[in-house]
């Protein structure tokens, strides 16, 4: 029996559905989330980001590797 994947809920992007306007940088823990575990950003279809937000993610997290609060990619 074949069974076809279906997701209960759309996966909606979490800085749309946060009300914050940027994403700060110093939030480690939530940059942390949108990391791999090697240090590299996460795709868009692994955390449900939208394009807008990704763009914004991935400066954020530019950021906060410049100040030392994230681990460059290790290899
Ligand atoms: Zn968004």
């Amino acid at each position: 029996m074949a069974f076809r994947k279906v997701r209960p809920h759309k996966k909606v992007c979490v800085f749309c559905k946060s009300k914050s306007k940027f994403i700060d940088y110093k939030d480690v823990e939530l940059l942390k989330s949108m990391i791999t575990p090697n240090g590299k950003i996460s795709a868009r279809r692994a955390t449900g980001t939208c394009a807008k937000h990704q763009r914004e993610l991935a400066k954020a997290i530019k950021t906060a590797r410049f100040m030392a609060l994230l681990p460059y990619v290790a290899d």
